[in-house]
């Protein structure tokens, strides 16, 4: 059995993990993402298997009942998001895995993965920056993103048990930073 190799991104909502997770699996095309499965509905231009995968609470429940979550959260009050043991399982030092989930997903992985996971939290330069992007973005309405503010600032109070932390003030000099990480993991015996 090979030795799994896991990324792990996590950043509060508007922190630009998305725009980052795009770069590290440009720049390594033998990573896999890992899709989630979700509760919640799919945003514009979201497809379904590619994003995420899009089930109802009923469906979710029962791959849980099943045990084929390695991990899963209710991230917000009622959507559930977790990751399907079926995306992790190939996972391996050619070709590794990425996944962009919560902190408490994240700190479950490090837990059961150990030194053969990768944990980065993408850190917003403030959360007045976070709020300022999160509104720019318009995909939340104000109750949302009171409630991804609110959890933001529950995030950021995790941030010392991740493996690296990479400050987002920047996109290019984050992504750079967040690079030289995954490299230097992915070339460890
Ligand atoms: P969004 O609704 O903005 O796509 O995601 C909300 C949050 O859920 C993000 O922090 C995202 O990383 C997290 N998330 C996505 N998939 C999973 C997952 O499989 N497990 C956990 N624990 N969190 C996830």
């Amino acid at each position: 059995m090979p030795e799994p190799r896991l990324v792990v991104l996590t950043a509060p909502s508007g922190a630009g993990k998305t725009s980052i997770a795009r770069r590290v699996l440009q720049a390594f095309p033998n990573m896999r993402f890992s899709v989630s499965a979700t509760t919640r509905p799919p945003r514009p231009g979201e497809r379904n298997g590619v994003d995420y995968y899009f089930l109802s609470e009923e469906a979710f429940r029962e791959l849980i009942r099943d045990g084929q979550f390695v991990e899963y959260e209710e991230v917000y009050p009622g959507r559930l998001y977790g990751t399907l043991r079926s995306e992790i399982d190939a996972a391996s030092r050619a070709h590794p895995v990425l996944l962009d989930i919560d902190v408490k997903g994240a700190l479950r992985i490090k837990e059961r993965f150990g030194e053969e996971a990768l944990a980065i939290f993408i850190k917003p330069p403030s959360l007045e920056v976070l709020a300022d992007r999160l509104r720019t973005r318009g995909t939340e309405n104000a109750a949302a993103l009171a409630e991804r503010l609110e959890r933001a600032r529950m995030e950021l109070t995790y941030e010392d048990r991740f493996d690296a932390v990479v400050v987002n003030d920047d996109l290019e000099r984050a992504t750079a930073e967040t690079l030289n990480l995954v490299r230097s993991f992915l070339s460890r015996p």
